[in-house]
């Protein structure tokens, strides 16, 4: 590690040491290399501009989307002694140039702008006449049409990277997970053989777990776990506004009712006659809302009930417990809200309470949205087919059997494997599926023996591959298809005789009617969870087509075995975790 940018962590920040991840990006981006970092949010990824922006001869540009946060931002920077400055729309145009001209002036060390910027005269001009030694992208998925939330303006930056005299080092920076996006952020960006790093994804201190359950018991639930944990503060994540506020009556009710009745007398705040919890949305007034945050930040109401709208920009390092009333509708959301607890490093829980209602209802909620009029016909169907691949990951979540806090970083990327938990911790080298900090691992659910299931899945995907003569033998020596939709492979394996797979001759197919006792639920089940594990691949093209994973070869193996969680219309699980 470079000696100069350990002082300047210290002399700048206070720190001591860099966080895992950290200091690789900023060696590289030393060195002069590209970098793409993969960092969730709170990971510190700032730092990992800053330090090489305070080190490296000339102006770092720092892009951001936010121009709300540049201020404070460009603030803190000033108080630690790093000239930091920033140009936007709202300044009057004397603003800007006064400020462009000290930073071409060598008085600015980190310049922040909007995109927008980029693409104006003036920003050009200075750009051409001051030499830029970085630019820092934040939030680089916005550059990909597959992420969440795709800007235009950010297909403006690679060009004005490319039209600078003397090209500057380059660092993309996001959260965002998928392949697609991190192909998109290299190739507009137009970043130069990359060092891509991902990391910082586990958190070992919280500890996860999914419970299927009806809706109607789940307020019980909570309402038992919160009575369970006086004195504890939580976040609980509803779907919609109503559901916060009825869900936050419902505790300030029943709460202090169990807890009588278990004859607690036990302190905290919320059981003095205080309410337990208050409810949090975006419909609320700024009032309302800014006193409910006040509440919960300073304790005295243990519990937030609310919206995603609850959780930018609070800083309350001790939530014990974020418990999900609803699925959300991706890894990246489940993540970044259930993240919210434990930031002070002690043991945590983050619960998921889901069922199969809350998948049809994202479902459907996600084929009805239309939500950007501006989009075309094909971008709209990128932007949904990108949304239902959220969805499954998701959905996978809910399902798999595996380690969840595994589960959680193989998503992001992070296939270090050093995941940890906060248990006993003894088992986590060599036995999968023993983290001590997820329900998964401690195997609080019952499965379904599917292997047959899954072998006939996986030999139908091979048979749709190749022609078959009337014995069922393969006629050509290597594929013909790439695969077909998941439809069509259970319908092959239940034996449908419809039409439009006449022209397969499916009935030659050695896999063709073998699960025509299964229910199709079941099979579709299973073929999705497949697909999570890494048996099988969907497709990103336009025909999701069904193909072999990372771990196909395994379901031909003598001894694979192959469980999928049984998802019971009840859940015996009581709330204190039991
Ligand atoms: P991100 O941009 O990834 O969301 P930030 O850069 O805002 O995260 O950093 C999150 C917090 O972590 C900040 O309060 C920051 O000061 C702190 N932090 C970052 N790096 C370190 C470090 N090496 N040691 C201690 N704290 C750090």
């Amino acid at each position: 590690m470079h000696a100069a940018a350990l002082a300047a962590l210290g002399r700048y920040f206070g720190y001591e040491s860099f966080r895992p991840g950290q200091s690789g990006v900023v060696d590289a981006l030393l060195r002069g290399h590209d970098v793409l970092a993969v960092m969730p949010t709170g990971a510190g990824k700032s730092l990992c501009y800053q330090i090489p922006a305070a080190l490296l001869p000339g102006v770092a540009i720092v892009i951001s989307p936010l121009i709300s946060l540049m201020q404070d931002q460009v603030d803190a920077l000033n108080d630690v002694g790093l000239p930091a400055a920033f140009v936007n729309g709202m300044q009057t145009p004397d603003e800007q140039s006064m400020t462009l001209a000290q930073a071409s002036a060598g008085q600015v060390k980190l310049l922040y702008v909007a995109p927008e910027r980029l693409e104006t005269g003036r920003f050009r001009d200075f750009a051409a006449r001051t030499p830029i030694a970085l630019v820092a992208v934040d939030e680089a998925h916005c550059v990909s049409q597959w992420g969440q939330d795709f800007r235009s303006s950010y297909l403006a930056i690679g060009d004005f990277i490319r039209s600078l005299p003397r090209r500057p080092v380059v660092g993309a920076f996001t959260a965002t997970a998928t392949e697609k996006v991190r192909r998109d952020i290299v190739g507009l960006l137009g970043l130069d053989a990359p060092r891509v790093t991902v990391t910082g994804f586990d958190r070992p201190n919280l500890y996860f777990d999914v419970i299927a359950m009806e809706r109607k018991r789940k307020a019980a639930w909570i309402a038992d776990y919160v009575a369970a944990h006086p004195g504890d503060s939580g976040i609980v994540y509803c779907a919609t506004r109503k559901e916060t506020e009825a869900l936050a009556d419902t505790l300030n009710r029943a709460v202090p009712e169990r807890r009588a009745a278990a004859g607690a007398t036990a302190g905290g705040a919320g059981s003095a006659g205080g309410p337990v919890a208050v409810a949090y949305h975006g419909g609320m007034s700024p009032e309302a809302r800014g006193r409910a945050q006040r509440d919960f930040v300073t304790d005295r109401v243990p519990v937030v009930v609310a919206t995603n709208a609850f959780g930018m920009g609070i800083d309350k390092s001790n939530v014990r417990y974020v418990i999900h009333h609803n699925m959300p509708e991706s890894i990246e959301a489940y993540y970044q809200e259930a993240g919210r607890a434990g930031r002070d490093g002690e043991p945590s829980r983050c619960a998921l309470l889901w069922n199969e209602s809350d998948i049809v209802t994202r479902r459907r909620l996600l084929d009805s949205d239309n939500d950007n009029e501006r989009m075309t016909p094909e971008e709209q169907e990128i932007a949904r087919h990108n949304r239902r691949r959220l969805l499954d990951g998701m959905i996978g979540y809910c399902r798999t059997t595996e380690c969840l806090h595994r589960y959680m970083t193989r998503y992001f990327g992070q296939e270090d494997g050093s995941v940890s938990g906060a248990g006993t911790g003894a088992a986590t080298a060599g036995a999968p599926g023993k983290c001590g900090a997820c329900a998964n691992c401690e195997r609080t659910f019952t499965t379904v023996d599917v292997t047959d299931i899954a072998r006939n899945i996986s030999r139908c995907v091979h048979d749709v591959m190749f022609e078959h003569d009337e014995q069922g033998h393969e006629t050509t020596p290597t594929p013909v298809r790439r695969g077909l939709g998941s439809g069509k492979i259970v319908r092959i394996l239940r034996g449908s005789q419809a039409q439009d797979l006449a022209w397969l001759a499916p009935e030659r197919m050695p896999s063709f009617g073998t699960l025509k006792d299964v229910p199709e639920a079941r099979v579709r089940d299973v073929l999705s969870q497949m697909t999570t594990d890494g048996y099988l691949t969907v497709g990103d093209g336009r025909l999701p087509l069904v193909g072999f994973g990372p771990r196909a070869a395994e379901t031909v193996a003598p001894d694979f075995r192959y469980e999928i969680k049984r998802v019971d219309r009840r859940s015996d699980r009581t709330a204190d975790g039991g």
